[in-house]
C-alpha cells in the first residue's frame, strides 16, 4: 500500500471513532445500554423480545393475570391494545418495581386514524393531498394515545395496492409510490414529532413490510411475487420513505417474498432494510408472524423463530415462539448470542428513545388523559380532514350542493349507522360517540329543511355476508320486514321530497383486515333500491361509504351525483353534511385508480405501454393489448376529483427544454377557477421517460400541490424538476437517470392533462 493511501485510511478509521463519539445522545444511549445488557441474563435478553397482547388484563386484576407473572419474570418486552392510563400503570408498575432489573413495558396499539377522535381511513386521507393536514392527524392521534398510556403506534400503514378485491387496501394509501412516500414521510413526521421522548409523541412502526398489498388474487394474506425492479420502483418506496423520516421501528409483513415468508426474508430484512437503507431502529413481527411459518411450511416453530431471529427480527408479536425457543436454538447453534445481544439492545434503545427509563410513567397522565382526548377541538380538526377526503365523483346538472330548505328524503343502510363511521381499524374508538349522516344532515340543517329517513334495504340480501361485514360492534341492525315492504317505506318517502340522498356502499368491516371482496359493486338488494329511486324522477345523490374502489359503471351512468365519502371517522355525519350543503367545497382526489369492472383488476395509471398499445381514445383493435369487452379505460383515473367550482389549466411552460445533472428546469401552469365559488384543486405534476433502457411506465407522479383559488381567480402553479426527479432503479437495480426525451404532464388529474417536452443531456 503507498503511503498516501495508509495515511487516507488512517484518516479515515481516526475520523470514524469521533464521528460516533460526536453525538453525545447516542454515547449517552450506548452507555446506558451497554451498563443494562451487562447485568441481564439470556433469559431476560430474550424476554425483551416478547410482546404478546394485552387481552386478558382488567384494570385491578393485572397482578394477578398470566402476563402479570411473565412480566413480573422479566420475559415481556411490551404490551400492545391495552388501553387506558389505569391499566397500564399498573402494568408498568409490575415491570419496574417487580421485574428483577425494572425494564419499563413499551405500550403499542394499533392508532391507525385517530385514537379516539377518529380520522377517515387511510384510503380516504390519501385523497386530501394536502400533506400538513395528513402530518396533523398523526399529531393529534399520538397526542391523544399518548395522554392515554401509548408510546408506540402500529402505523402508518404504507402498502402499495392495486388491488380493490384486497380489503386492506382501505388501510393504505393508494396504488402510487410517490403519493404513498410523501404520507409516509408525513405521518411518521406526525406520529414522531422531532422529540420521541416528548410525552405527546409516540413511536411510529411503518408496515407491512412488504409487498403485503400485492396478495394474489386480492386474497389476504396471499402470496406475493413480483421482479425486484418492480419492487424497488413501484413498492417499496413509501417504507423507505418512512426508514428516511426516521421511524423508530417496522413491522414485517404476513406474505411470502421470492418463496420465504417476509418474517425469515434476510434478504428483505437486513440487507434492505438495515444495509442498504441504514434502518436503526427495531424490527417487529406482525400478530403471530413467526408461528404462521409452520403453517407456510418452512420449519417446526423452533426453526421458524430462529430463522426470524437470525433475518433480523428483533420482537415477536403474540406467539412467544422467540421466547420459548431461543435458549435451544442458541445451545444448538442455529442462533447466535451476537444476534440476541442485538435485537435486545434494539428494544432498549428504542425505550431510551422514548424516555422510558427516565420516568417509565411519562405516558400515564391521568390528567391528560381526562382533558386531551376526543376534545372539541380535535373533533373540529377531523371534520375539516373528512370533508376535505371526500371525493366528488359526479355531479350532473349541478344537483350538489344542496340547498338547506324544502324536503330531503335520506334513504340507505348507511345513513343511520353511526358505529359504522369509523371505518375498519378504529381500536380506541367509542363507536356510538361517532356522529351518523343522519345526525349530521339534521343538525347541519338546523330547522330549515325537513329531513325523512327511511333505511330502504338492508346492506345485504345475504344475512350471512351481512353479519361478516358488520362485526366487531358494528352491526347495522337488520331489519327483518320483508325486502319489499322496507323499499315500499322508502319510495314513499322520497315521493314525498324534493331531492332524494342515498347513503348506501360498504359497511366499515367489508373492508380491512381478511376482508377481500370478489365482487366490489355496491350489494345488489342495494342497487335495487337505488333503481327505484330513480325510478321516482326525483333528483337523487348517491352517498357512498366504501373502504375500497368500488365497480361503479351503472351508479356513474345512471345516478345524477356521486359523493364518495369512504368512512370519514368519529365526525363522518357533520363532514358529509358540511359538503352536500356546500359549506366546503369538496377537492378529495382519488389516490387509486377506479375500474370499470373488476375483470380490469389490477389497473393503475402508471403502467406500461406495451409492445402494442392501443391508440388514445380506441376501444377494441385486434392484436392490441386490450379486452373484447370493456375499453381499457378506468370508470375514474388516479388523481381525479370534482369541485363545486371548475378549473382551467393553461398550456404548460418550461423554463427550458433541456438540462443536465445538476440543472433543474421549472414547468408552470396557470390554472383559473372558473366557477362561481371559491375551491382548493391539485395541481398534479407527471413525468414520462419515453426511451430507457429499461421500459418506463406511461405516467410517474412527480410532484403535487394543493392551491386555493377565488372564483374568477388565477395562480400561477411551479415545479421545479432535477435529475434526481427522473431517476429509477434499472435493470441492475441501480438509481439511475438516463439522459434523453421527457414529457411533463401538469393537470387535476392523471388522463386530463397538458403537456410539454424535454430533454436530459
Ligand atoms: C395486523 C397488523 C396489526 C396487528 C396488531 C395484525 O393482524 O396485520 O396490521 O398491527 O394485527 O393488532
Amino acid at each position: 500500500m503507498k503511503l498516501i493511501q495508509r495515511l487516507i485510511l488512517g484518516l479515515l478509521i481516526v475520523s470514524a471513532v469521533p464521528v460516533a463519539a460526536q453525538n453525545p445522545q447516542q454515547t449517552k444511549m450506548k452507555t446506558f445500554v451497554d451498563g443494562l445488557m451487562k447485568r441481564m441474563t439470556l433469559e431476560e435478553k430474550i424476554g425483551q423480545l416478547n410482546l404478546p397482547g394485552a387481552g386478558d388484563i382488567t384494570t385491578g386484576q393485572a397482578s394477578s393475570s398470566d402476563i402479570a407473572k411473565k412480566i413480573e419474570q422479566g420475559k415481556v418486552g411490551g404490551l400492545f391494545n391495552i388501553k387506558s392510563v389505569a391499566k397500564i400503570k399498573e402494568v408498568q408498575k409490575l415491570a419496574v418495581e417487580k421485574s428483577r432489573l425494572k425494564i419499563p413495558l413499551l405500550f403499542g396499539m394499533d392508532v391507525i386514524h385517530g385514537y379516539e377522535t377518529i380520522f377517515p381511513i387511510p384510503l380516504g386521507i390519501s385523497c386530501v393531498w394536502d400533506m400538513k393536514l395528513v402530518e396533523r392527524s398523526a399529531q393529534i392521534a399520538a397526542g391523544e394515545a399518548s395522554a392515554d398510556g401509548i408510546n408506540w403506534t402500529f402505523s402508518p400503514m404504507v402498502d402499495i395496492s392495486r388491488d380493490p378485491r384486497w380489503g386492506r387496501i382501505s388501510e393504505g394509501n393508494g396504488e402510487d409510490a410517490y403519493l404513498g412516500s410523501e404520507i409516509a414521510k408525513a405521518m411518521v413526521k406526525g406520529y414522531q414529532g422531532n422529540d420521541l421522548s416528548k410525552n405527546n409523541t409516540i413511536m411510529a412502526c411503518v408496515k407491512h413490510y412488504a409487498l403485503y398489498g400485492a396478495a394474489e388474487a386480492g386474497r389476504d394474506y396471499g402470496t406475493t411475487d413480483m421482479s425486484r425492479v418492480r419492487m424497488y420502483n413501484e413498492y417499496l418506496p413509501p417504507y423507505k420513505a418512512a426508514v428516511d423520516a426516521g421511524v423508530g421501528s417496522v413491522m414485517a409483513s404476513f406474505n411470502e417474498i421470492d418463496g420465504v415468508p417476509a418474517t425469515a426474508n434476510k434478504w428483505l430484512l437486513t440487507d434492505v432494510l438495515r444495509k442498504q437503507w441504514g434502518f436503526k431502529g427495531f424490527l417487529v413481527t406482525d400478530y403471530t408472524g413467526i408461528n404462521e411459518m409452520v403453517d407456510h411450511g418452512i420449519g417446526d416453530l423452533q426453526t421458524v423463530s430462529a430463522r426470524a431471529l437470525m433475518a433480523g427480527i428483533d420482537m415477536d408479536m403474540v406467539g412467544e415462539g422467540i421466547l420459548t425457543t431461543t435458549q435451544e436454538s442458541l445451545k444448538e447453534g442455529k442462533v447466535t448470542m451476537a444476534q440476541i445481544d442485538a435485537a435486545c439492545r434494539r428494544i432498549l434503545e428504542a425505550k431510551y428513545k422514548l424516555g422510558l427509563f427516565e420516568d417509565p410513567y411519562r405516558y400515564c397522565d391521568e390528567n391528560r388523559a381526562k382533558t386531551e382526548i376526543f376534545t372539541d377541538a380535535n373533533r373540529k380538526e377531523a371534520r375539516a380532514i373528512a370533508a376535505e377526503s371526500f371525493v366528488l365523483l359526479k355531479n350532473g346538472g349541478n344537483v350538489l350542493p344542496l340547498k338547506k330548505t324544502g324536503t330531503i328524503a335520506l334513504i340507505g343502510p348507511l345513513a343511520d349507522a353511526t358505529e359504522n363511521m369509523t371505518g375498519t381499524w378504529s381500536v380506541a374508538a367509542n363507536f356510538s360517540k361517532s356522529v351518523s349522516v343522519i345526525n349530521g344532515l339534521r343538525e347541519v340543517v338546523g330547522g330549515n329543511a325537513k329531513i325523512l329517513y327511511a333505511k330502504g334495504s338492508n346492506l345485504d340480501e345475504d344475512s350471512l355476508i351481512e353479519e361478516r361485514g358488520t362485526m366487531f360492534g358494528k352491526s347495522l341492525r337488520r331489519d327483518q320486514r320483508p325486502a319489499s315492504e322496507i323499499l315500499q317505506e322508502a319510495i314513499n318517502i322520497a315521493n314525498q321530497s324534493d331531492v332524494v340522498v342515498a347513503v348506501l356502499g360498504e359497511s366499515a368491516e367489508m373492508s380491512g383486515e381478511a376482508s377481500s371482496r370478489t365482487n366490489i359493486e355496491i350489494p345488489g338488494i342495494q342497487k335495487e333500491l337505488l333503481k327505484a329511486l330513480l325510478k321516482t324522477g326525483k333528483p337523487v345523490v348517491l352517498v357512498l361509504f366504501t373502504g375500497r374502489p368500488l365497480a361503479l359503471k351503472w351508479e356513474q351512468e345512471n345516478v345524477p351525483a356521486i359523493l364518495n365519502v369512504w368512512f370519514g371517522g368519529s365526525e363522518a355525519g357533520y363532514a358529509v353534511a358540511d359538503v352536500l350543503f356546500g359549506d366546503v367545497n369538496p377537492s378529495g382526489k382519488l389516490s387509486t385508480t377506479f375500474p370499470q369492472n373488476v375483470g380490469q383488476v389490477p389497473i393503475f395509471y402508471n403502467h406500461k405501454n406495451t409492445g402494442r398499445p392501443l391508440p388514445e381514445g380506441k376501444w377494441f383493435q385486434k392484436f392490441r393489448s386490450n379486452y373484447l369487452d370493456v375499453s381499457n379505460d378506468p370508470l375514474y383515473p388516479f388523481g381525479y376529483g370534482l369541485s363545486y367550482t371548475s378549473f382551467s389549466y393553461s398550456d404548460v411552460k418550461l423554463s427550458n427544454t433541456s438540462f443536465k445533472a445538476g440543472e433543474k428546469l421549472t414547468a408552470s401552469v396557470t390554472v383559473t377557477n372558473t366557477g362561481n365559488r371559491t375551491g382548493k384543486e391539485v395541481v398534479q405534476l407527471y413525468i414520462r421517460d419515453l426511451v430507457g433502457t429499461s421500459t418506463r411506465p406511461v405516467k410517474e407522479l412527480k410532484g403535487f400541490q394543493k392551491i386555493e383559488l377565488n372564483a374568477g381567480e388565477s395562480k400561477t402553479v411551479s415545479f421545479d424538476v432535477t435529475a434526481n426527479d427522473l431517476k429509477y432503479y434499472n435493470y441492475d437495480l441501480k438509481y439511475v437517470a438516463e439522459p434523453g426525451d421527457f414529457k411533463i404532464f401538469i393537470g387535476g388529474n392523471s388522463r386530463d392533462v397538458k403537456e410539454a417536452d424535454f430533454k436530459l443531456r
